[in-house]
């Protein structure tokens, strides 16, 4: 079954929408949908939701459905967006907002605890952090 979803004038109230402003810094409201960051990411084909339609549902306070999408995932943060926004929207920070999302919720991707510790000994401490905030297993 579908959700109906009702859109209206009105700025969203969602708690979800407000920590993703809090954590990104970013006035998502100030985006008309362009599309120039979708056009420039040179990551946009292996995404599931392009850069604008990201900003969009963020703007209707789908961040469930952004929060599930791989598209945050995909993101290599180039900012390549970011620098063609004629708006100023940072969409690189909301990625990270949004993986931050994830990421502060109980889900854990990788259990340190798990891994041999003569190997977590010598793998680069890089590797680990970005697989703790990147890898979704
Ligand atoms: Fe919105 Fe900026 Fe993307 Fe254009 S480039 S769609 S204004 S976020």
């Amino acid at each position: 079954m579908t959700k109906n979803r009702v859109i209206s004038s009105r700025k969203i109230e969602s708690e979800a929408l407000e920590q993703l402003e809090e954590i990104s810094g970013v006035n998502i409201y100030a985006c008309y949908q362009c599309g120039n960051c979708s056009a420039s990411c040179p990551a946009v084909e292996f995404m599931d939701i392009p850069p604008h339609q990201v900003i969009r549902l963020a703007q209707l306070g789908f961040i469930d459905d952004l929060t599930g999408s791989e598209t945050p995932w995909i993101c290599a943060a180039c900012i390549t967006c970011t620098v063609k926004c004629p708006r100023g929207v940072d969409i690189a920070k909301v990625m990270e907002g949004l993986r931050q999302i994830v990421l502060r919720s109980d889900f854990e991707h990788i259990n340190i605890r798990e891994i041999d510790e003569k190997l977590r000994k010598k793998l680069p401490q890089i590797a680990l952090i970005g697989n703790f905030r990147k890898t979704i297993l």
